[in-house]
This record gives C-alpha cells, sequence and structure tokens, in this order.
C-alpha cells in the first residue's frame, strides 16, 4: 500500500474514498497534487468499467425486474465501484500525481 507524501515538506497526505482523489492537497504547505497525464488517462477509463460491470451484474442479477430498478442499481453500482477503484488504484500506486500547476 501507498501512502503519499508531499515533496516539499514530507507531510502524509490522507487519501479520501468519499471525495475523491483526483486532486490532494497538502495539509501542512498546501501545495497541490493532481494526477500525471498517464494516470489521467487511466482515471478515465474507471468510469467506463464501472458503468460495464454494473450493467453486466445488473442483466445477471436483475432479470425480470422494472427498469426503474436497474437503473437504480445500475447507477448505484457504478458510482460506489469507480470511488472504489480510483481509491484503490491510487493505494496501489497504479494513479500517480504530479505537483499541480496553479495556486
Ligand atoms: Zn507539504
Amino acid at each position: 500500500m501507498k501512502i503519499h507524501v508531499c515533496e516539499k515538506c514530507k507531510t502524509p497526505i490522507r487519501l479520501s474514498i468519499i471525495k475523491g482523489n483526483t486532486h490532494i492537497v497538502c495539509p501542512n504547505c498546501h501545495q497541490k497534487y493532481q494526477f500525471d497525464m498517464a494516470s489521467t488517462k487511466k482515471y478515465m477509463l474507471i468510469p467506463f468499467f464501472s458503468v460495464g460491470v454494473a450493467v453486466a451484474t445488473s442483466l445477471h442479477f436483475l432479470e425480470g425486474k422494472t427498469i426503474d430498478v436497474k437503473f437504480i442499481y445500475i447507477i448505484g453500482v457504478s458510482f460506489v465501484l469507480a470511488a472504489l477503484l480510483e481509491y484503490i488504484c491510487v493505494k496501489a500506486g497504479i494513479l500517480k500525481y504530479e505537483k499541480s500547476k496553479e495556486k
């Protein structure tokens, strides 16, 4: 498991599964970090993957259910899955950060 440490002041930066981790800020020196280019490309695949899994499982588990139930299920599952995947990818070091230029 990878813990993010600020490049400037070496303060550990906590990741949030609820707020998302597209942008993180050092709690000590307020240096901002964002995903680098390669990570941004990978990150953009997460929603597609999440929706794909949600649709596939809804077809499997919700056979015969109304379209409303399926719709709610797909929205819910893809949302939760996307947040989880992002968190896991960051923790595993698949998604990496670089210093943000914005002040
Ligand atoms: Zn810092």
